[in-house]
């Protein structure tokens, strides 16, 4: 099986289930909502006759590629070679970057290692996750997750999703502790003292802020905290544990950042994610430092369409440590989507594909 073209279907533009606010959000002239996403979608073709599927996920509206720039620059790096051979192709993603298509970046480096295993899994009549050690689990549990918004319509959205199955919930803070502590306490409420609660700032707070907040916080029985402080600070992490005793969760992305955590102690599960990894050949690597170090794991999302979700589905039944509810609620958040057969959540939890490859057909006309 040789790689013999790259397809790239125009821009896809995906509006969100309202507009989505982030402590990230805050800029010099206010609050700027995310009203919808941006993805590209490729397919990677092969002489078999075989497609494999790559989402350049949410992509941020300032970053948008060429889209000509970056067919030339995936056709350089791939044609001719067989998508057996995912080491050496990420190895070269880089030489083929642009200034408007950067293939050195872990998201585009997810979107074709996606398409690379698709195409395996295709080529093997498989499911991705049997390329990797098989399933160890056959659904993700999953936590919704809330934005930032008036309490009411927290406790609003929460009853909705506990409607549709979901039992976990990740809400997202930052923006000021008194609006932060009504929308978690109408969170708690509406979700039950069974649920497993998350908070994330986004690394809004300094280590003073977190403990203060923390300490106020901690009453409504938090499962974790994600990013309480930039993700990279290890030292203040463990300063803030030496204060507070809720869970830290972080984003880990690298082998080498994951042996870091582990050495200090200063990260409790770590939050991993396909596109913040670059695919799922070096997420297996972070997964491989955690279960050794035995720490736990829960899959980060940046709100993928489906084929992004599929991807993260898979990895996430093949890993061991996977011990906290994961965030991949990315259709949740759209209003569309570009699979044939979405398929669906169930009782809270992500059932993860069986068909061969991702294990999803696009529906996407052909540029
Ligand atoms: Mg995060």
């Amino acid at each position: 099986m040789t790689i013999s073209d790259v397809l790239v279907y125009p821009l896809v533009t995906v509006r969100r289930q309202y507009p989505t606010v982030i402590s990230k959000q805050i800029h010099a002239d206010g609050i700027r909502p995310v009203e919808e996403s941006y993805f590209v979608i490729f397919e990677v073709l092969t002489d078999t006759g075989l497609r494999g599927i790559g989402e350049v996920s949410d992509i941020e509206p300032d970053a948008l590629p060429d889209l000509e720039q970056l067919g030339e620059g995936l056709r350089r790096a791939l044609v001719g070679r067989s998508p057996w051979d995912v080491a050496n192709i990420l190895a070269v993603l880089p030489e083929h970057t642009s200034d408007r298509a950067p293939l050195d970046s872990r998201l585009y480096a997810c979107a074709v290692d996606m398409a690379l295993y698709d195409l395996q899994g295709k080529a093997a009549g498989v499911p991705v996750y049997r390329l990797f050690g098989g399933a160890r689990r056959e659904a993700i549990p999953i936590s919704a997750v809330v934005y930032i918004r008036d309490a009411a319509l927290v406790a609003d959205e929460v009853r909705e999703r506990r409607e549709q199955g979901f039992h976990h919930f990740k809400l997202k803070v930052g923006l000021g502790l008194d609006q932060d502590e009504a929308s978690l306490a109408a969170l708690r409420e509406a979700a039950g003292p069974e649920a497993k609660v998350k908070i994330d700032p986004n690394g809004a707070w300094t280590v003073e802020e977190a403990i203060r907040c923390l300490r106020r916080l901690e009453k409504y029985d938090v499962a974790g905290v994600e990013t309480p402080i930039p993700a990279p600070d290890l030292e203040g992490k463990l300063a803030l544990k030496r204060e507070i005793s809720i869970p830290i969760l972080e984003h880990v992305g690298t082998p080498e950042f994951a042996l870091a955590c582990a050495r200090t102690g200063a990260v409790d599960v770590f939050n991993l994610a396909l596109c913040g990894c670059g695919g799922l050949y070096r997420a297996m690597q972070v997964a491989a430092v955690a279960e050794a170090a035995g720490i736990g794991c829960l899959l980060g999302s940046t709100l993928e369409l489906w084929p992004g979700t599929a991807a993260q589905a898979h990895f996430g039944a093949a890993i061991g440590p996977l011990r906290m509810p994961s965030d991949l609620v990315g259709p949740l958040m759209y209003q569309s989507d570009v699979v044939r057969e979405p398929w669906s959540y169930q009782d809270g939890l992500l059932p993860v594909p069986n068909a061969p490859g991702l294990g999803v057909e696009l529906a996407l006309e052909a540029p």
